[in-house]
């Protein structure tokens, strides 16, 4: 059976056995939470390609997992806390690549309680299975407080990464009108509109400690910025290792930015018509990651004619329908914090774009894993990865609904959340 040798030497050596065969006693009372947890009977998905495991089992010591293997093949140690699955499915943590942390429900993070911030965590991001998240624009020093009220242990969470403030073409930032209807707090972002600026403003984000840069290629009532600008900023994230998002209005402005250099297109451009060749052509050469967002373009078409909501939506998935033909990357993010938390109609728009249940799941998984460098410890569920792991009620293979459907969201092999029927 594919898996058992390292499921058995991960097991040989873990001190669950050796606390057995030592003669200690501990119930599930004992030791820090989870700290010896199995999920037993789901179908698992240990990763987007292989078959699934039947009547599975997943062992967790200390926060990461120690084996995951068929139920005949992987004993339950007796000391383990056990958490019954049957019926239910489980995958890698999700992750979504984009989201904003802006909202003023974030506002002044230091003051809001943690059980109301845990819920709101909840609420936006751990009720639908995403243990991992990339903020593209919001109050660095805002979000990095989150972060570390989560990472501390005081606030059930997931991993943040964040951009912090995007650059923006001078000119080019919402007013304060526009952003309270967004419901966004204020954006101190950076303006810039040459080269050194470029510079400049992704070194001190980057000397702030971000985990990457996000520019917006164009803006409405101001110049594009240029290639040689784009690429200003792309030289110093990725000096510092970090990678680059880029915000585009147009076809023009996506290969402009693949041009200069940045990593992910955060969004599909539905307005400007479907991409040609030289464009793909680019991304492809350029080894880029797509970010569709394709619910943001169809949302903000809800108040127009239903025939131009149709035309937006076709293109967009038109484009990461070509994208996908080049076997480019995908990585799933929605937006949220721009638009509602649910990402159900992102799955079905997906679906519809001609994505299986795999390829959704890899970009939830195993692309951004590799992606943002964390191919060795996150997106799959193996021995020695962390336990950050989805359970789904039903089997999204069978029904992408079940997407949605999340019984419980681990962390480091804790529970963060919970349905509570
Ligand atoms: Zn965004």
């Amino acid at each position: 059976m594919r898996g058992t040798l390292p499921v058995l030497t991960m097991f040989l050596g873990s001190p669950i056995l050796l606390a057995l065969s030592g003669g200690a006693v501990s119930g599930p009372s004992a030791g820090p939470p989870n700290s010896s947890l199995a999920l037993a009977g789901a179908t698992i998905y240990v990763n987007p390609t292989d078959e699934p495991i039947r009547d599975g089992i997943i062992l967790i010591h200390d926060g990461k997992i120690s084996a995951v293997g068929s139920h005949a093949n992987v004993p339950i140690p007796r000391d383990a806390q056990v958490l019954d699955c049957s019926g239910f499915t489980i995958t890698a943590g999700l992750w979504n690549s984009h989201v904003h942390f802006f909202e003023r429900k974030w506002a002044n993070v230091a003051a809001i309680p943690a059980p109301e911030l845990s819920r709101q965590l909840q609420a936006m991001l751990t009720r639908y299975g995403f243990t991992s998240v990339f903020d593209l624009g919001s109050v660095w020093e805002n979000t990095r407080l989150l972060r570390s009220r989560i990472e501390s242990g005081e606030v059930p969470g997931p991993r943040i990464r964040s951009t912090g403030e995007a650059l923006v073409p001078a000119g080019g930032l919402p007013s304060d009108i526009v952003l309270s209807m967004m419901g966004s707090m204020k954006l101190p972002a950076p303006e810039i509109s040459n080269d050194e600026q470029a510079a400049a403003a992704a070194r001190r984000l980057l000397d702030e400690g971000v985990d990457g840069i996000k520019l917006f290629a164009s803006a409405p009532r101001s110049t594009p910025l240029s290639e040689s600008t784009l690429h200003a900023a792309v030289l110093e994230a990725h000096r510092a290792g970090k990678p680059v998002f880029v915000h585009p209005n147009n076809g023009t402005d996506v290969l402009t930015a693949v041009r200069a250099g940045v990593d992910i297109i955060a969004h599909t451009t539905p307005h400007s018509g479907p991409w040609d060749d030289t464009l793909l052509a680019a991304m492809k050469e350029h080894r880029v990651a797509l970010t569709p967002t394709l619910t943001l373009w169809k949302s903000y078409m809800r108040h127009d004619r239903i025939s131009a909501e149709d035309q937006v939506t076709n293109t967009e998935l038109g484009q990461l329908r070509a994208w996908l033909a080049t076997g480019g990357a995908v990585l799933f993010g929605t937006d949220i914090g721009a638009i509602d938390y649910d990402p159900a109609e992102e799955y079905s728009l997906m679906s519809q774009a001609g994505m299986s249940f795999r390829q959704i799941l890899a970009s939830l998984t195993t692309a951004p894993a590799e992606r943002f460098g964390n191919a060795n410890e996150l997106g799959r569920i193996a021995p020695g990865f962390h336990a950050d792991l989805t359970v789904f009620k039903g089997n999204p293979a069978e029904d992408l609904r079940a997407l949605t459907a999340v019984q419980y969201t681990l962390r480091d092999g804790k529970i963060i959340y919970r349905a509570n029927n």
